[in-house]
């Protein structure tokens, strides 16, 4: 391909509205540009990128069986309302205005269960899988990141159909396995998250995850043992606190200025495992006051899963005031103005010695044993890991907590869905049952970003050949002084397009300064540097884009070399 006949419109300047480096690069690097918010047009050259991706996951799922559709994006609203997912999706979805009666889809659930409620009459016809990779509408609140979080993205999509919940299992483990592979492929270090929501019953569900620290998720991981975890969920190994011989009476005591537990083990030399802090919060509108060990940070996914709430808020100040009696600081178990429900963090089960608010601002009582003295509902873990505390695999190793941007997600669903819209089958007795769902998503754009995010370097993109727009950068230097540039140039591209290698040959009348820094940025996997001092003596230069090594070889070495490292990757 000449690149002076193609539109690569690169950027020397990052752009101002762009704050993360994949945003960043895809723009300099002349893939996508900004339509509005959240809207993005992809360049020629992104979509080549787009369209490798996109054929990565088609093959791995066309391998466990997966046949594709292609559904519409203009949904009749009828089929959402039925599963109640018009109020759940609220303004997620974007509704037509002058066309009653119709949506953008979000997803696609509802559409499939409405096709397979139209043929699938019997056992014999499941299992199927059937998934589609189509556009997306959501109207996301605040989208930022460049292509990692639009309003509208590329998913692919995949829905099992069984007859059986184990039949769910080997179609949900089919997918696992096929989601591993398209993201080794794509070049892409990740890691799962599990997350088994134990309301739904029977459901599962994992998130594959890409470490970043622009990401809108928290995981606790190990390397070692190989657990990963939201941190919704994640636990770790941590010293139980000892209770104490010496079990003296409650007794109040005053502490003038401790506002926090930090205050408390300063100022009153109060050790940091006798602390015992009160957060107070409403759950589905009834208060509790929820206790956690000394500087331990309350989790609110765990706190609603341990309440099996729908909606967690924080008591504001004067809530407090009237339910305590006290300001923040000094809250505690004991003595509390309005009688309320208290739980208590695991860590503090059966504790004793512990010092907390009295309810009376600027006073806290110590010598609390927490079975003697408070009337507790219930312990939970309820606290958020911390980075360096020990995995909870029992390995040995610190856990790190990071930053994570999800790039796919499997999902047992069940039978809601096929409850809810009638897709049912005859079972072998004749008996009929809903279908068995499972639902399996994957941002396109979000793999692209996300292999940028892990793979450039502060001159540009380093793509892997499997998602490369091109797999060679031909350079040709000074091609309009030499001849024998020129030539040399033109029969390589040759050679290489007929051994199957994508080449990207710059043919443009500009300096050798201006074609390096094109290349570097926009991050082909070998450059093949073409200049008259090295042809002088039958050579040509290779650049290993990712490594920076350079070989100087003759004319005739450089194809088999180019694809010895294209494949060496
Ligand atoms: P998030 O929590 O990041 O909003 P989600 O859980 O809503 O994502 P799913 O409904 O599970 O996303 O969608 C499946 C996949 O589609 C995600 O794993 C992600 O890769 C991709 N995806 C979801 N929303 C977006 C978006 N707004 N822009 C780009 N990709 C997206
Ligand atoms: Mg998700």
């Amino acid at each position: 391909m000449l690149q002076s006949n193609l539109y690569i419109p690169t950027l020397k300047e990052v752009p101002n509205d762009a704050q993360i480096p994949s945003h960043q690069l895809m723009l300099r690097g002349a893939m996508v540009r900004q339509l509005g918010s959240g809207i993005f047009s992809y360049l020629p050259l992104g979509y080549k990128v787009a369209k490798k991706v996109m054929n990565i996951i088609r093959e791995e799922m066309d391998a466990i069986g997966g046949q594709e559709f292609h559904l519409p994006a203009l949904n009749p609203i009828e089929i959402w309302e039925q599963t109640g997912r018009v109020e759940a999706m609220g303004d997620v979805m974007f509704h037509i205005k002058n066309r009653e009666g119709l949506v953008l889809a979000p997803t696609h659930e509802e559409i499939i269960t409405f096709h397979a409620r139209q043929h699938i009459k019997s056992y014999r016809d499941l299992p199927q899988i059937w998934y589609q990779i189509q556009t997306k509408f959501r109207n996301e609140p605040r989208p930022k990141s460049g292509v990692l979080r639009g309003r509208q993205f590329t998913m692919k999509d995949a829905y099992s159909l069984d007859n059986s919940w184990e039949g769910l299992d080997v179609s949900y483990n089919k997918h696992a396995e096929a989601y591993r592979n398209i993201y080794s492929r794509c070049g892409l270090k990740f890691f799962v998250v599990g997350a088994s929501s134990g309301a739904m019953g029977g459901s599962a569900s994992q998130e594959f995850m890409v470490e970043s620290p622009y990401g809108e998720d928290t995981c606790a991981v190990c390397e070692d043992s190989g657990y990963a975890a939201n941190i919704e969920v994640a636990t770790s190994e941590i010293a139980p606190i000892e209770r104490l011989t010496d079990n003296p009476e409650v007794e109040e005591f005053p502490t003038p200025g401790a506002r926090t537990i930090n205050h408390l083990i300063e100022k009153f030399s109060i050790p940091l495992d006798r602390c015992a802090k009160s957060v107070v919060c409403f759950a589905d509108g009834k208060p509790y006051l929820v206790l956690m060990s000394g500087n331990d940070e309350l989790n609110e996914s765990k706190l609603q899963s341990a309440l099996q709430a729908t909606a967690i808020r924080h008591a504001d100040e004067t809530e407090l005031f009237d339910l305590t009696g006290a300001h923040a600081g000094s809250i505690g178990p004991i003595n509390l103005k309005t009688p309320m429900t208290v739980i208590a963090d695991k860590r503090l089960e059966n504790v004793n010695g512990l010092v907390s608010g009295a309810n009376k601002d600027k006073f806290h009582y110590r010598n609390i044993d927490m079975s003697r003295d408070c009337k507790i509902e219930g312990y939970y873990d309820l606290r958020s890991v911390k980075g360096g505390e020990l995995c909870p695999t029992g390995c040995g190793k610190e856990l790190r907590v990071v930053n994570a941007i999800e790039v796919g997600h499997i999902f047992k669903l069940g039978t809601k869905y096929s409850q809810a819209l009638g897709a049912t089958f005859l079972d072998d007795s004749g008996v009929e049952n809903p279908i068995i769902m499972g639902s399996y998503g994957i941002g396109v754009e979000r793999i692209i970003a996300c292999f940028i995010e892990q793979s450039h370097d502060e001159k540009g993109i380093m793509f892997v050949p499997s998602i490369a727009p091109y797999h060679v950068h031909l350079l040709g230097l000074g091609i309009k002084k030499s001849d024998a540039v020129k030539r040399t140039c033109e029969q390589l591209e040759i050679e290489l397009q007929s051994k199957n290698i994508e080449v990207l040959y710059d043919d443009r009348d500009v300096s050798p300064g201006v074609k390096f820094n094109d290349a570097d940025l926009l991050g082909m996997p070998i450059q093949l540097i073409i200049g008259e001092k090295n042809l002088s003596a039958g050579n040509v230069e290779i650049k290993n884009r990712i490594t920076g090594e350079r070989h100087v070889v003759s004319v005739d070495d450089s194809t088999d070399l180019i694809k010895k490292l294209l494949v060496s990757k």
